[in-house]
């Protein structure tokens, strides 16, 4: 359950995906490809929607990536993965959707910046995507974006503050500008006849302290699902970190439909790590569930080796792998705790709250691994087959206690397009959990 009940909005249907308050918050990404370069695309798109995207946007900057569109998503298809592709437009985008109404067609939304869509012919230009998108029956996203954010309404709105009794500060005034940015376009929107439940709005600006207090004030003043995300959040830890300090506190306030986490991968760093982390933050806020959770003790002096560390690290590979099939054979899954620990000081305690845990042996301590089951004493491991049999019991344990489901033709097509390409270690046979 949420800290606090949704916000309450309508819903937006984005391709086949509903966002809104009365549905859970949807996971979204991101491609780095050159959009032109339809089979690098496609491959991406694939990649981040087998990781859990369930929207996947692609940014649409010239004439070559609108071209490509249509036989990006061809592509998708053919590999067998249904995901909405949305198409992300700055300067051009009512010349490109014009000009390539395939394009205008495939995308399941499109994304506009207000203060990215030219000078003099702003109105206008918004205009004409606009009435595109009331053609193709499309949602857009108002994304407003601190780094863009249209300057002669910024000028205006400081030049009225300057004449004002009691001036605000700076950037008070900038939050302002965005909300009004954001909420003039929905309304002027409106006025050429998308529906009001065909727009989703972003705000974004890169610190976290900004990005609560202008989601809040967003929040408070309209029933348009939000989209959240930290922009230019950064690369590894600091990214990570930082989008869930600002998204965490506002999901816990109950703002917000969807997510994405702008990470800056490495050079030829995986991209599906935003969406790892945009699912990590959902599951640890106890939002939605994505897949079985492992709690592992850090270590400490009481630790005897790295064996410890790398168990817990086999076990979560693991349950990644298996995570593709289990997601379609066995709801519920997603639910399971694992719990990995060092010694004997937490291990027994933590292993009971879990599912399924194991308790290693510190130091000093009996060479010996206790296995619990739902809070019981289950079975204890010894020897150099610890990990494979603790898995054999972690399979037992999923095969026992999350019904399979039958899977239909349709079911078995989608198992098998949303299958790990590789396994990390080998599977075990399952054994079961009679030892002691
Ligand atoms: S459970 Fe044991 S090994 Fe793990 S951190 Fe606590 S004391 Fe250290």
């Amino acid at each position: 359950m949420p800290f606090t009940a949704r916000r309450s909005t309508v819903t937006t249907w984005v391709g086949g995906v509903p966002v809104g308050s009365s549905m859970p918050v949807v996971v979204q990404s991101m491609t780095n490809t050159d959009t032109a370069d339809a089979v690098a695309t496609a491959t991406q798109v694939v990649a981040l929607a087998r990781a859990g995207s369930q929207l996947v946007r692609v940014t649409v900057n010239n004439e070559g990536a609108a071209a490509a569109v249509p036989e990006i998503a061809e592509r998708v298809r053919d590999a067998g993965v249904i995901v909405p592709i949305v198409g992300d437009f700055h300067y051009n985008g009512h010349l490109l959707l014009a000009r390539y109404p395939d394009c205008a067609a495939t995308l399941a939304k499109y994304r506009i910046n207000p203060g990215n869509v030219g000078g003099k012919r702003r109105d206008e230009n918004f205009r004409t995507i606009v009435s595109i998108a009331v053609d193709h029956d499309k949602p857009v996203r108002i994304g407003v974006n601190w780094g863009s954010l249209d300057q002669d309404l910024l000028t205006t709105m400081m030049d009225e503050n300057a004449h004002a009794a009691n001036p605000l500060g700076a950037k008070e005034v900038y939050i302002e500008a965005m909300l009004a940015s954001a909420l003039r376009s929905a309304e002027l929107a409106e006025e050429v006849g998308l529906g009001h439940d065909h727009i989703i709005i972003s705000a974004k600006v890169s610190g976290v302290q900004d990005l609560v207090e202008v989601y809040r004030r967003l929040a408070a003043r309209c029933d348009y699902p939000l989209h959240l995300g930290l922009t230019e959040a950064g690369m590894g830890t600091k990214g990570i970190v930082a989008s869930t300090a600002g998204l965490s506190i506002l999901l816990a306030e109950g703002i917000g439909d969807t997510i994405r986490v702008s990470l800056t991968p490495k050079p030829n760093g995986d991209r599906t790590e935003e969406v790892i982390v945009a699912q990590q933050i959902l599951q640890s806020l106890e939002l939605r569930s994505f897949a079985p959770q492992v709690t592992a003790c850090p270590g400490c002096g009481r630790t005897t080796s790295t064996f410890f560390q790398h168990m817990a690290e086999d076990i979560q590979g693991y349950i990644r792998e298996r995570m593709p099939s289990w997601r379609d054979e066995r709801p519920g899954v997603e639910e399971m705790k694992v719990a990995v620990m060092g010694c004997v000081v937490n291990g027994p305690g933590e292993s009971k709250h879990a599912n399924i845990g194991i308790s290693l042996p510190g130091t000093f301590e009996e060479p010996k691994a206790p296995v619990y089951i739902d809070g019981r004493l289950a079975t204890t491991l010894r020897g150099d087959t610890i990990v494979s049999e603790f898995l054999g019991i972690l399979e037992d344990y999923v095969s026992t206690h999350y019904t399979a489901r039958a899977l239909s033709s349709a079911d078995a097509s989608s198992a098998t397009t949303t299958g790990s390409s590789s396994r990390m270690i080998s599977p075990v046979k399952p054994i079961s959990a009679s030892r002691s």
